[in-house]
Parts: C-alpha cells; structure tokens; sequence
C-alpha cells in the first residue's frame, strides 16, 4: 500500500474526549472516528488489525472443533420472554419495534437465539458436543459506554456456545475453550493473566476471564504471588480472621452524642474512632424486601457476593424515606443495634470488638458494640471486595493487586438456557434431557484497544507483529530524488511478492513527518532509505520496539525483514 493513497488521517493534537492511551491513539493515528457515543467506524488500518485479532480467534476456534455460523442481530421479543429475559435485561437491552409493534431486541448477546436454533434440529446425543460461534457486531446501551472501544454500545464479539449430553462433557468443552484461549492470547504476543470470576447464582459454577494487565485497567485482579491462585474482585474470596474476639475483652455498650456526624470520616475527624473500629450499615432492598448489610468502616461491599449470598433477582439500595420509615433514623445513623430486619455482618466482624457505629437515632451512635451480644445476624459471611495484602484463600500468603481489561469470559451455564426454552435431546436410553450448555465470549474490539494499552510509548503505537496492521513501512527520505524512491520501490515490491505486508510511504512529505506518523501508526519494522545509507548500497532496518538502527545491504533486507517477522510472531 502507498502511504499517499492510504486513508489514515492522523492528528497531531490529543483529543479531548480520549481518557486513556488507546483512546488517544487509535484516534490520533487515524484507526477509528467516533459516530456517536459509544459507536465507531473502524478505518482501513484498524479493519485490518481486527481482521487479524478475527482470524486468530477463528483459527484457534476451529482448532477446537468450533464451527463458525452467523446468526441475526435482530432478535424477536418472543425468544427472551421464554428464557424470561426480556425483563431482566433492563436498560442495557437496545429495543425497537416494527411496523406491527412488535418487539425485538439489538441482541446484546445470542444465548436466547443459539438456543432455540439448537433445539429444532437437534434430537439425538449422537449429535452432541456442538461448539458453534460466530464473530459479529453486538449492542449493548452501556451506562457509561467510555474509553473509545474499551465500553462501546457497538461492539465486536465472538461468542461460541457449547452444548453437551452431561456435565462431563460440559468440563471437555469448557478446557477446549481454556486452551484455545490461551493459545489466541498468546498469539497475539498480550501480556494476560486468567483468573477466577463470579458465575452468578446460576449453571455449573464455573467462570474463568482473560485479563490483560494494563493500568488503565477498569477490573482489579487480586493475585497470590505464592500460589496461582487469581480472581477478579468480584469474586476474590476473603479468608476468614484466624483469631475471634474474646468475651472477656468486651465492654459496656454506650450511647454517644454525634450532632450532625453523618459519615465514616466524620467520626474518624471529630471523635478519633478509626475507621477500622468502626461499622457501617447499608441497606438493600433485595427483591422488595429491606435488609441491612454491616462490615467494616473502611470496607467496600461486594454487591455480587451479596446477590449470591441471597439468590436475588433485583438488588439495590434503599432509599432514604423507606430505610427511615422502618428503622427511625435517616442515613448515617443506621446500625444494627435493634433493627427489626434482616441483618447480614461480613465474616471480618467476627474479629472485630467494642466497635461504634450508628444508633438508629439521628445524631446519636453506640460505642463499644459487639456481635452476638448487641445483635445477631441472620448470617456472618464473606461480603466484602478483598483488597491488597488481605490473605490467599489457598496459601494464606499476601494477595497482591493488578488492573487488568477483561478481554474474554468463559462460562458454565448448565442447564439454565435448555431448561427455560425446552431444549432437550434423547440420550443413548432413550430418556429426555436437558442440554447443558456453556457460552464463551472474547471482545475482538476491545482486544485491539487493550493491544494498544499495552504496547505503546510517548511516539505512539507499538505493534504486537501478529496483529500489525502492517509488518513493515519503507520511508524514502526525499520522495523527490529518484534514486532514493527507485530503491525504495526495488524492496517494496520485493517485500509484497513475498507477501509481506508493507506500506511504502511516497509522500512528499519532510521525513521528520513520515517518520513521526510511522512512529504514531505502530507500523513494527521501519526500513530507511537515505542518501548516505543507499551510497553504501545499504537500507537502514529499526524496529519499533527497540532504538537501535541497524545497516542492511539491500540484497540483505528481504531475508532480515522475515527473519525479524518470524521471530516476532513467535515471541
Ligand atoms: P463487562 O463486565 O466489561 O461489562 P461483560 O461481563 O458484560 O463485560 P460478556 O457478556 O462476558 O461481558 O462479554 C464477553 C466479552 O465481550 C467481554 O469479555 C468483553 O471483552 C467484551 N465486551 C463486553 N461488553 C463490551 C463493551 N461494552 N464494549 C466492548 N467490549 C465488550
Ligand atoms: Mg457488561
């Protein structure tokens, strides 16, 4: 491809809507433009980078005994009302109606669709395992769709579904995808980690997501550095305190006057209670019912576990006139002290003694509370997001904290998808039996943006060489001067007949431009072609990743431009 033909309109400012490095880049160096928010139009070098991300995936998809088919993005009303989805899925959910009104949905994702397909044409177990997957544009109304393709509301998935005759063949499945995962991964050269993630209430339990680390990272993954244990925090388990408190140590409960003293800090700033001597009390309602939820004053509560922990549908925070009108005191001065609800202490309150938290009165809080004597809860378990330095579930050494993107989910559904919409088949008995099912996604966009998180520097993108957009680019540094433009199209058209993927860059440009934007575009491997350079019958090679430039004769380049290409892919 000649640069002067090529469409890539860079930009030498940094937008003002781009957060995050490979928001700014992929702008800047011309791969994407924002249509509206949360929606682009991928331009010809980024459509080339995730053709490249597609044909790994696929590869290694088909090498797991996937087959690629393609289902519509238009998806009937009728289908998630049976799977009972059509509700639940809430705003998230794009809808449009026809000339009839009925409904349909943008399919956010194809579990309803791939379901139903399944279920009318396969009757037998002689027809199972099928692992079926397609890559295509998905729609999600995200809240706070951000950071360029990292959150869109039009993204780029590939979803594979699985459907077995057992759970042991749902665990055959599942590996396969753990594998073939790992293999797209590292393929495209990421630096990713896999970890343990919350699989809901639902199917069988068990949920892997592919992270690659980045600080700009919106999942938090805690790790053992001792063991392999590694979860996102979402599921991160809380090892439970080794040393209870002790009766004897427990004071008097007194109530104390706090005059306006609403929150955690107040009571650390005008009363010198630590935050860790304190507990908070939030309240949920949970499926229309008011509970109340105490932890550790500096804590955060993990609305997952909690979810988990209840089996809820709907989980959210009350709202100030409900929560007073059952407890009699307003926010910041609940506790659970006398509550008449259901109260649920995170497993660390059973190390925690004469700790203070609200009165349920306003303007007044209880000092030298303790459980189990001042209330008890319904039950005591692990309800808060682990943190750096709390304990390894497995090895009890220190977790260690890293920001990751999620990139891929794995996910054991059982049967909660066949079960809904009748999918069966007959067993070798002749007995009916529910499909158990399993559902795989990558998001081949956001893997491009979290490449670019990963691999970039102050001049711009960097490349991973399986997924370039191009493997090399020729700079001629006087495009005028024939000799240099002749020699330079000399190994251009050497490079493509050897199917390499090469920009050469003819325009008439100063050479401190061209060099900046092949810099900016990522392109991995740089060949110079300068006046003194060609004198010597010599290009210059540089790699993208490393500062050195090194002296190739000509007849020399081709077999170092493979030679670097083959390695690279590799690494
Ligand atoms: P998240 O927690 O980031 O919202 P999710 O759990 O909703 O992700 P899945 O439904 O498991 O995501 O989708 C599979 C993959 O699709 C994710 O691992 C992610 O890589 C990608 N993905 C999900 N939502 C988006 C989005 N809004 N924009 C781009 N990619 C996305
Ligand atoms: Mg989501």
């Amino acid at each position: 491809m000649k640069a002067s033909q090529l469409f890539y309109p860079t930009l030498r400012e940094v937008p003002s809507e781009a957060e995050i490095v490979s928001h700014q880049l992929l702008l800047r160096a011309g791969f994407i433009r924002k249509t509206t928010a949360g929606v682009y139009s991928y331009l010809p070098l980024a459509k080339r980078v995730l053709r490249k991300i597609e044909n790994i995936v696929r590869e290694e998809m088909d090498r797991a005994g996937g087959q690629e088919l393609m289902m519509p993005i238009i998806q009937p009303q009728e289908l998630w009302e049976i799977s009972g989805r059509w509700s639940v899925y809430g705003d998230e959910m794009f809808r449009l109606y026809d000339r009839h009104n009925r409904g349909f949905a943008l399919g956010p994702t194809h579990e309803e669709i791939i379901t139903a397909l399944v279920d009318a044409d396969v009757q037998s177990y002689r027809d199972l395992p099928l692992l079926l997957y397609q890559i295509q544009n998905k729609y999600r109304d995200e809240i706070r769709p951000r950071f360029g393709l990292m959150r869109g509301r039009e993204f780029i998935m590939k979803d594979l579904y699985s459907f077995d005759v057992d759970y042991e063949g749902l665990d055959v499945s599942y590996k396969k995808m753990h594998s073939a995962y790992q293999a797209i991964y590292d393929r495209m050269n990421l630096n990713y980690r896999v970890v343990e993630a919350d699989s809901g209430a639902i199917g069988g339990n068990e949920s892997h997501e592919f992270m690659v680390l980045a600080d700009s990272g919106e999942c938090t993954v805690l790790y053992c550095k001792s063991c392999d244990y590694a979860a996102n925090v979402e599921k991160a388990q809380c090892k439970a305190p080794d040393e209870p408190t002790s009766v004897s140590d427990w004071r008097e409960m007194e109530k104390i006057s706090t005059p306006g003293l609403r929150t955690i800090q107040d009571l650390v700033t005008n009363m010198g209670i630590p935050e860790q001597e304190q507990v908070k009390t939030l309240m949920y309602s949970a499926d229309e019912e008011i509970i109340a939820v105490v932890l550790r004053g500096d804590r955060e509560l993990n609305e997952i576990k909690l979810k988990n922990l209840l089996g809820a549908e709907q989980l959210f925070m009350a709202d100030e006139a409900s929560v007073r009108e059952r407890c009699g005191a307003g926010f910041g001065s609940l506790g659970p002290v006398g509550l008449k609800l259901k109260i649920y202490a995170d497993l660390e309150l059973t190390r925690m003694q004469n700790f203070s938290c609200g009165a349920n009165e306003d303007n007044f809080h209880f000092r030298n509370v303790n459980m189990g004597r001042d209330f008890v809860p319904e039950a005591v378990v692990d309800l808060r997001n682990a943190v750096e330095g709390d304990l390894c579930p497995v090895c009890s050494s220190s977790l260690q904290s890293i920001c990751g993107i999620e990139v891929g989910h794995i996910f054991k559904l059982g049967t909660k998808y066949s079960d809904a919409m009748g999918a069966s088949f007959i067993n070798a008995n002749g007995e009916e039996k529910a499909m158990i099912m399993g559902c795989y996604g990558i998001g081949v966009s956001r893997t491009m943006a979290a490449a670019v998180e990963q691999n970039n520097d102050a001049n711009g993108i960097i490349w991973p060489i399986p997924i370039a957009p191009y493997h090399v680019i020729i700079i001629p540094v006087n495009a005028k001067k024939e000799e240099q433009m002749q020699a330079a199209t000399a190994i251009y058209e050497e490079l493509m007949a050897e199917g390499i993927e090469v920009i050469l860059d003819d325009r008439d440009e100063r050479a401190g431009v061209k060099f900046k934007d092949a810099d900016l575009i990522g392109i991995p491997i740089k060949i110079t072609i300068g006046p003194k350079s060609l004198q010597e019958n010599q290009a210059e090679v540089k790699k993208r990743w490393e500062g050195d430039t090194e002296l190739v004769p000509m007849d020399q380049v081709l077999n170092t431009i493979k030679a670097i290409i083959s390695a690279g892919m590799k690494k």
